[in-house]
């Protein structure tokens, strides 16, 4: 299997360490060790510059803490939650979905806590510890709970998605980007799960990196100004009808995935086409991809149509590495409801409308006389009434003479010598809406693990080698500078070249040890694009070797030129 040897040498050379090792570890924490932390950057730079130069969002950074009033209102107090089941005999807990799917091999996703109950009992499905009885199942809630302030009697939790941190300031953001739809934000940064027993190494962590963006799209307008460019890529799809019907994923333009409305719409295909572009950026190759629509029934609380970009390993299957969400205006609606804070965009028509309607206007010679002193609140209600109510008020008026109108909680009769009706027309420049919201949701650990296991080449016979075959755009070490003898004057050339190289931004592995053959091995095995060898021919004619790691080609190349050659190769 290639997960294996793939961690076993990104473990020794510093891509993923365990955390807290001396202290036996905990699970569901990794640590990137020196070239892991490189390159999980380099994915992430790599990714602002698709979201931000790319498509002409903008990063905000918001706290990690959250108060509890915020989550209470996104609905993660109440729903964020996995079944969970306890071994009755040995104490130890399980994600109850997970294991009955280890034992049963069915799907169980989006199921109730009683239909797993009712499969446990009729499956059998033992503690896979000590094989005593498992408990019944319950919800337990994901988040990691804290205290906020000395006196610690403010609930906070640690955020489980970055995503809530951009929805709670959307009024600024609005004025940020004029009040003009359709906005994007980005948001990367730490998430925390207090997954119940994660056992999948970077795969399902408790503490995680996700980069998220959230699209405030016109719900009544969701096209996408760039769909045209893209109408003719091919997708992998595994719509909810292939899955229900048990059928193969099907492969279909973007067009006709529209037309034959398997995704909802240009914005949502306009995603799912970018993150498929962003992963072979990384070199994970279109064969290991397909897209998944989420069934109803596995629906996030949040979500109107989602669809899951995942990826194959040897070890887990397919594993859902990125989320593509519509979001509808669940969040913006809740929050809004839980703050009293108007969370919505003024929309300006292109051109004003103009609407006829109905106003009713009083007359007050006879307000004062009938309703003495509530005739201004009986005025100010007959003024606020909109264009329905109206229509109501006269309709009853010219049938029964009469119109009983309850105003804080009084009965007040209004007759027609009270109100006049006029028909009016009225310009109309826009509307309030609310924004729907669009998010490509991108879990970093996930991606770089798959970005490890499939740029891993492993070695088919004697001469070949185990080494990653990473993409040059993220290549943690860049170059790698050998004097071929370990000889003061190859050294301090070597040196000197090591340190422009550096000062023009490259990331150098300056290596000395071992022959030159090892030192090959060693950088290839990292994933190092192009190594330079300086030898004693160097010292005659400024020139030195580039040898290429996929294709071990090499070529000569005179020092002057070094900087501009080896750029090219990572442009
Ligand atoms: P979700 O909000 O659950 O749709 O998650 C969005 C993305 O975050 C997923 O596609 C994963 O890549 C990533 N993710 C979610 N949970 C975890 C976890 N426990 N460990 C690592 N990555 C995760």
């Amino acid at each position: 299997m290639n997960h294996e040897k793939m961690i076993n040498i990104s473990t020794k050379r510093g891509f993923l360490w365990p955390s807290f090792e001396i202290y036996s570890g905990v699970s569901g924490f990794t640590d990137y060790g020196p070239l892991g932390a490189i390159l999980k950057n380099n994915i992430m730079q790599l990714w602002r510059k698709q979201y931000i130069a790319g498509e002409g969002f903008y990063e905000i950074e918001s706290p990690t803490v959250t108060p509890e009033e915020v989550l209470k209102a996104s609905g993660h107090v109440d729903n964020f939650t996995d079944p969970m089941t306890q071994c009755d005999g040995c104490k130890d807990v399980f994600r109850a979905d997970h294991i009955i799917e280890e034992v049963t091999n069915l799907e169980v996703e989006g199921m109730t806590n009683e239909e797993l109950d009712k499969i446990v009992k009729k499956h059998n499905v033992n503690c896979p510890n000590c094989g005593d009885k498992l408990s019944e199942i319950w919800n337990y809630n994901l988040m990691f709970k804290t205290n906020i302030g000395a006196k610690g009697n403010k609930t906070g939790y640690m955020r489980p998605e970055t995503a809530q941190g951009i929805f709670i300031l959307f009024k600024r953001l609005s004025r940020f980007f004029k009040n003009k739809l359709p906005f994007g934000t980005v948001q990367l940064g730490k998430a925390y799960r207090n997954e119940i027993s994660p056992r999948q190494g970077v795969i399902r962590l408790r503490e995680f990196t996700q980069a998220e963006a959230e699209i405030f799209v016109d719900p009544e307008n969701k096209t996408h100004p760039k769909f045209k460019t893209i109408a003719g890529e091919k997708l992998v799809l595994n719509s909810q009808k292939t899955q229900i019907e048990g059928k193969d994923p099907i492969t279909i333009t973007a067009k006709e995935a529209l037309e034959n409305g398997i995704v909802a719409n240009e914005i949502l295909i306009y995603q799912i086409y970018l993150a498929k572009k962003f992963l072979k950026e990384l070199g994970i190759p279109d064969e290991v991809l397909r897209f998944r629509q989420h069934l109803p029934n596995e629906m996030a609380h949040y979500a109107i149509d989602c669809w899951d970009v995942e990826v194959k390993t040897d070890r887990y299957g397919w594993v859902e590495i990125i989320g593509i969400a519509d979001r509808g205006d669940y969040d913006l609606k809740s929050h809004s409801k839980y703050s009293n804070e108007e969370l919505n965009i003024f929309i300006q028509y292109e051109e004003p409308k103009i609407i006829s309607k109905t106003i009713a206007k009083p007359n007050m010679a006879k307000f004062g006389p009938s309703f003495k002193q509530n005739a201004p609140k009986v005025k100010s209600f007959l003024e606020d009434i909109d264009g329905v109510m109206v229509e109501k008020i006269k309709a009853s008026i010219e049938k029964d003479g009469i119109y009983e109108a309850l105003i804080d909680g009084e009965t007040f009769e209004i007759q027609s010598e009270h109100i006049t009706f006029e028909d009016v027309e009225e310009e109309i420049k826009g509307k309030k809406i609310i924004p729907h919201v669009i998010e490509p949701s991108f879990g970093i650990d996930r991606i770089l693990y798959s970005v490890l296991l499939h740029s891993f080449h492993k070695a088919e016979n004697e001469e070949d080698k185990d080494y990653f075959k990473l993409a040059n755009s993220i290549a943690p070490i860049q170059v790698g500078v050998f004097p071929l003898m370990n000889k003061n004057e190859l050294n301090s050339l070597a040196t000197e070249i090591t340190n422009n190289l550096r000062n023009s931004g490259f990331m150098v592995d300056y290596d000395t040890s071992g022959t030159i053959g090892k030192r090959y091995a060693r950088a290839d095995e990292i994933g190092v694009p192009i190594a330079i060898t300086i030898d004693y021919d160097t010292l005659e004619d400024n020139s030195v070797t580039i040898r290429d790691r996929d294709t071990e080609k090499q070529k000569r190349v005179n020092i002057e030129d070094l900087k501009e050659v080896v750029g090219n190769y990572f442009n």
